[in-house]
């Protein structure tokens, strides 16, 4: 299919491993937001050749990590599109004509040796420092040779016949001008004895039937640049636009892994990391704005977004900073919202919070103190639960101005039914007057019985969730402390 050059098409070409990595999603969200701000089409390609690193549901729980982001593909195996199937392992012979075309240009050639030879190749390099390479053994096999050794059925690969002198230089977006030198390309396997095309091959065929315009995607490709353009030039086609994003770091500066903390999209979504915020973070993780604003909705960066303003240097994963902003995210949004996304956690820790009222109240105060959704059940718990107390908070507890200020409340609170959080207000300054007391002497053991805990949220509002029946059966189980 012919795709109008001036139209913006860019894709986000994942391979299903099991889990997003968080530079995974960096890519996608650069793609989409390049796609929005320029009215173009974002579409979604698996890219599933290698079939010893498949997953079974990986591509399932790809698709559904990025809809629950908000990422959502114009053209892609879910929502169809004219340059399907979207998915690699589904076309197969649109690999193997092309590369026939290749072989009989001279461009690729078939190569016999086994993987025990490559393997002591490899080996004699390492020994001697050399780059790891194919030798290219079999570059110039003769034709008849080659063609007795297949019909023999002897296993081979499709090779690229990457030329030895010269450089190849190109432009990138970010990188500006690049160059390599020739010698130091490989020989890329094009296709692989079990039929599948590579990477390489697959990525370049589809970027082109596909009208990709610009590729955008992680440095870590950018060495391969030099065979995916002899790859177009071969086959006679216009190169894309090369946009390849800066490096994701540990605070530590070395490249971030897999080992290194947390890096799975899904793990931060189950903790209840937020869209909005790991959008807004990711964001900024390579890009910057025009002005030095942290905070963006997803809708402002398709505004905002553009690709001169993507850094050369490679950018900092700073959880710290992550974990602020998801903060800031569950303290600001809309409380209903908090709420309704808080709720299964409660539930997963057999909390009933069916009183929707009072659970609202319990969201209020506990997202104060968290830093994603998993923390609030720690800081709810206690608004449900029996309050269990350390034998320090214990001694605290029976001490003897503890127990006058317990019974004093109880006594005023029984005393009056309907009590409000006025009635709390003007009661903390007459008892506190009453009692001599001030500070923290007054507010910690009173905080202590409600809610076990010396700090925490305020009087006013701890009696207002807890209601004044349970307030007061409270300060009853701080007089039963023995
Ligand atoms: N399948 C490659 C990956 O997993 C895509 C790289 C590219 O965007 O060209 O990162």
């Amino acid at each position: 299919m012919n795709m109008a050059r001036d139209d913006v098409r860019v894709r986000f070409a994942p391979s299903p491993t099991g889990y997003l990595h968080v530079g995974g999603l960096r890519t996608a969200l650069f793609n989409f937001l390049f796609a929005r701000k320029t009215g173009g089409t974002f579409i979604l390609r698996i890219e599933d050749t290698d079939q010893k690193r498949s997953v079974t549901g990986a591509v399932e729980k790809l698709m559904s990590t990025l809809r629950t982001i908000g990422i959502k593909d114009d053209e892609g195996p879910d929502v169809g599109g004219p340059c399907g199937p979207y998915i690699q392992s589904e076309r197969k012979d649109i690999y193997r004509r092309h590369v026939d075309r290749l072989l009989d240009a001279g461009v690729a050639y078939h190569c016999f040796c086994t993987e025990e030879r490559l393997e002591r190749l490899r080996e004699a390099q390492r020994r001697k420092k050399l780059p790891t390479m194919y030798d290219g053994a079999c570059r110039d096999l003769p034709a008849d040779e080659v063609r007795r050794r297949l019909e023999a059925g002897e296993p081979s690969v499709i090779r690229l016949r990457f030329p030895r002198e010269g450089r190849t230089v190109f432009d990138d977006v970010v990188r500006r001008k690049v160059a390599v030198d020739n010698e130091l390309v490989d020989d890329q396997v094009l296709i692989k004895t079990d039929g599948f095309p590579t990477y390489h091959l697959a990525n370049v065929v589809d970027d082109h039937l596909m009208g990709v315009t610009h590729v955008i995607r992680g440095e870590e490709w950018l060495s391969s640049v030099p065979k995916h353009i002899y790859l177009y030039r071969a086959f006679g086609w216009e190169l894309p636009v090369f946009v390849h994003l800066p490096l994701l770091l540990n605070p530590d500066r070395s490249k971030l892994s897999k080992r290194q903390g947390d890096v799975a999209v899904e793990r931060y979504l189950e903790r209840g990391y937020l869209p909005e915020a790991l959008l807004n973070f990711i964001a900024l993780l390579g890009w910057h704005p025009a002005d030095d604003r942290e905070l963006f909705s997803l809708e402002e960066l398709c505004r905002e977004f553009s690709l001169d303003r993507i850094n050369k240097a490679g950018a900092v994963f700073d959880v710290d900073k992550l974990n602020w902003m998801n903060g800031w995210y569950i303290r600001n949004l809309d409380l209903e919202t908090v709420a309704d996304r808080t709720r299964p956690y409660f539930e997963a820790a057999g909390i009933d919070v069916s009183d929707r009222e009072t659970f609202v109240k319990v969201v209020a105060v506990a997202r104060d103190y968290v830093s994603c959704l998993e923390e609030m059940v720690d800081r709810g718990r206690m608004f449900y639960e029996d309050i269990c107390f350390s034998d320090e908070q214990r001694e605290l507890v029976r001490e003897e101005v503890s127990r006058s200020i317990y019974t004093r409340w109880i006594g005023e609170m029984e005393a009056k039914p309907a009590w409000t959080r006025e009635d709390t207000e003007n009661f903390i300054k007459q008892s506190m007057k009453e009692l001599g007391l001030k500070g923290k002497n007054f507010y910690f053991p009173l905080r202590l019985a409600l809610f076990g805990n010396t700090h925490g949220p305020d009087i006013p509002s701890l009696i207002d969730i807890l209601g004044p029946r349970e307030t007061v059966s409270r300060f009853r189980r701080a007089l039963e402390q023995v």
